[in-house]
C-alpha cells in the first residue's frame, strides 16, 4: 500500500482526510487519534532532503540508543520520575519518526508494519510459540 494523500496539501481546506494541511502544528483533531498513517504522512513532510534512506535506518538505532540510555541512566541514578518519563515521551517520538521513515523507504505504511508485526504474534499466539526464539516460529 502507498500513501495517499487525498488532497492537495497546499490548498486544501475542506479537510475530510485529517490531515494537516495548513502547515502548522496542528495537524490532527485534538478530540481524535491520529492515525498511524497520518503520523507517517505528517512526519515525512518535515524529513530533510539530506536525511536519507541511510541516515533513517543509522539514526533509528541511534534514537533507540537515547532511550535505552537513558533508562540505565534513570535505573542507576534514580531521579525525578516525571523528568524521566517526559524524556522517555519525546525519545520514543523520535524512534517513531525514524520508523516511519525506515517503513516508507522500503514502501510500507505504518499501518501496514504494525498489521504485520499482530498478524505475526497472534500468529505465534495461536502455535503456543510466543515464548521462545527464532524469526519462524
Ligand atoms: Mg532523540
Amino acid at each position: 500500500m502507498e500513501l495517499v494523500v487525498c488532497c492537495d496539501a497546499n490548498t486544501c481546506t475542506c479537510c475530510t482526510c485529517g490531515i494537516n494541511v495548513r502547515g502548522d502544528n496542528n495537524y490532527y483533531n485534538e478530540k481524535e487519534s491520529m492515525t498511524l498513517d497520518q503520523y507517517q504522512i505528517e512526519a515525512m513532510k518535515l524529513r530533510l532532503p539530506t536525511a536519507d534512506r541511510e541516515y533513517a535506518l543509522l539514526n533509528l538505532a541511534a534514537e533507540a540508543g537515547e532511550v535505552v540510555g537513558k533508562a540505565a541512566k534513570h535505573r542507576r541514578d534514580g531521579g525525578d520520575v516525571d523528568e524521566y518519563n517526559t524524556f522517555i515521551k519525546k525519545e520514543l517520538g523520535d524512534v517513531m519518526w525514524q520508523v516511519a521513515a525506515v517503513a516508507k523507504d522500503h514502501g510500507f505504511t505504518l499501518s501496514e508494519v504494525c498489521q504485520h508485526n499482530l498478524d505475526k504474534l497472534w500468529g505465534r499466539k495461536d502455535k503456543g510459540t510466543l515464548q521462545g526464539s527464532g524469526d519462524l516460529r
